[in-house]
């Protein structure tokens, strides 16, 4: 098998859009030993899939392919071309995928998964340079970026804020853009003006990603927490389809949430639940295009309580006080803060409780609660930590490598914990 069992399968229960239990009888084998072929290798109770399995459910995704064949017209060409800005290999907005083109992007993802469990290693981007060019503060989105590009075997300059670069001397974004590009490679952006990232790209042909344009738009945020969604989703049985999605919090300044619901509602018949502060609330123009499709339910309310019910997904923001004008008010009361005594209170066990973070713990704040910390539901560490795959798998695809990981991989020389951080001991083997 060209590529590991767990990639093999996840991504026929993608393409064949079914959940574990119904692929389990699909292809008439136990749950429970469906479970134990998708644990990740060097787990303890993981098994190797019998051939014959495997020899199965290849011929059932060739028939199912074959299908679809002739009721769609086909994808055809690099996955890059296919989502190409402008002729360009960039990623700037998440109009740029369709159902298909993204759930192709989490099978890289899948394949880069023992690199960023740091089981394997690889080189395909040796020798290839990133500019990590960040104008408002970061952490996660800087480094995970930084780090992708490392695990592939490229290398990282950075630069951070204005003060230290030349923007502070009244340089344009068109001179920067384009000087940046006699440098290196692919380039990452994050600054604090919507429309600004796409300035940059509009300035070279190498290529970029919008690492978060203001209250714009942060695509590759958005693409993890899909993935994120997905992997939890296989995890509890449920389709995408369907889903009820609360998001909760700064929808209108939040650009993780204007960038997930539109490519949440790729998928079909989802319930969005909208619960924020009175002038906090989601952009109409964004509240259209997603009602556009006529697939989707949307709600909006100013009551946590009310608008959690039934939900699948809790998706909390944080407060973008950084986006407010001087003394404005956030509203953003006591009321709205997703904590153990709500989550108790309207939701299901198998709930999951994201945010992108950071989230702000200062008192007061009323961001997602601390107290949630040893809750398996709540998932925000293992999203985080998909933000490795997930960017590893946007450099490969625009820098065209993509098909080249597999093949490149080799042990590592060094032992990593078995646990990345205190918390996640209890949620080990899950998958
Ligand atoms: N890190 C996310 C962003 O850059 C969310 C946040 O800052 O609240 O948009």
């Amino acid at each position: 098998m060209a590529v590991s069992q767990q990639v093999f399968l996840r991504d026929a229960m993608r393409r064949l859009n079914l959940t574990r239990d119904v692929f389990a009888a699909r292809i008439g084998v136990k749950r429970r030993a469906l479970d134990t072929w998708l644990l990740p290798e060097g787990s303890l109770e993981a098994r190797s899939m019998p051939e014959v399995v495997q020899r199965f459910v290849t011929e059932i995704v060739e028939n199912d392919a074959l299908l679809s064949k002739y009721s769609q017209s086909a994808q055809s060409g690099p996955l890059r071309d296919r989502i190409a800005v402008g002729g360009k290999h960039q990623l700037l907005s998440v109009d740029q995928f369709t159902r298909e083109s993204v759930e192709e992007l989490f099978s890289v993802a899948d394949i880069m998964q023992p690199i960023a469990r740091r089981q394997k290693v690889s080189r395909v981007l040796e020798g290839a340079v990133l500019g990590n060019l960040f104008f408002e503060a970061s952490t996660r989105t800087r480094v995970s970026f930084g780090a992708a590009f490392c695990r592939l075997g490229g290398s990282v300059c950075d630069t951070t804020g204005f003060t230290f670069s030349s923007m502070a001397k009244g340089e344009s974004i068109y001179d920067t853009s384009r000087v940046m590009s006699g440098y290196v490679d692919a380039m990452v952006i994050r600054h604090p003006d919507q429309g600004s990232v796409a300035e940059f790209a509009h300035a070279t042909n190498i290529p970029v990603v919008n690492g978060g344009d203001g209250a714009g738009e942060h695509p590759s945020q958005a693409l993890l927490d899909l993935y994120t969604i997905l992997t939890e989703f296989s995890r509890l049985g449920k389709l995408m389809d369907g889903a009820h999605i609360a998001l909760v919090g700064d929808l209108k300044y939040g650009r993780t949430v204007h960038s997930l619901i539109k490519l949440l509602a790729l998928y079909r018949g989802l319930k969005f639940t909208l619960i924020s502060p009175h002038g906090l609330e989601m952009p109409e123009d964004i509240l259209e295009k997603v009602a556009a499709s006529g697939l989707h339910t949307i709600e909006q309310t100013h009551s946590l309580e009310e608008g959690l019910v039934g939900a699948d997904v809790i998706y909390a923001t944080r407060v973008q006080k950084e986006r407010f004008s001087e003394g404005q008010d956030d509203g953003y009361t006591a009321e709205f803060q997703v904590n153990r005594a709500i989550v108790e209170q309207v939701c299901g066990p198998d709930v999951i409780v994201m945010h992108p973070l950071p989230r702000d713990s200062r008192p007061g704040a009323h961001d997602l609660s601390v107290d949630l910390n040893m809750d398996p539901r709540l998932a925000i560490f293992r999203q985080a930590d998909n933000g490795i795959p997930v960017r590893m798998a946007i450099f490969a695809v625009l820098l065209g490598v993509e098909n080249l990981v597999q093949h490149s991989m080799r042990d590592v020389t060094w032992s990593p914990p078995s646990h990345i951080g205190s918390d996640d001991a209890a949620f080990h083997g899950m998958y």
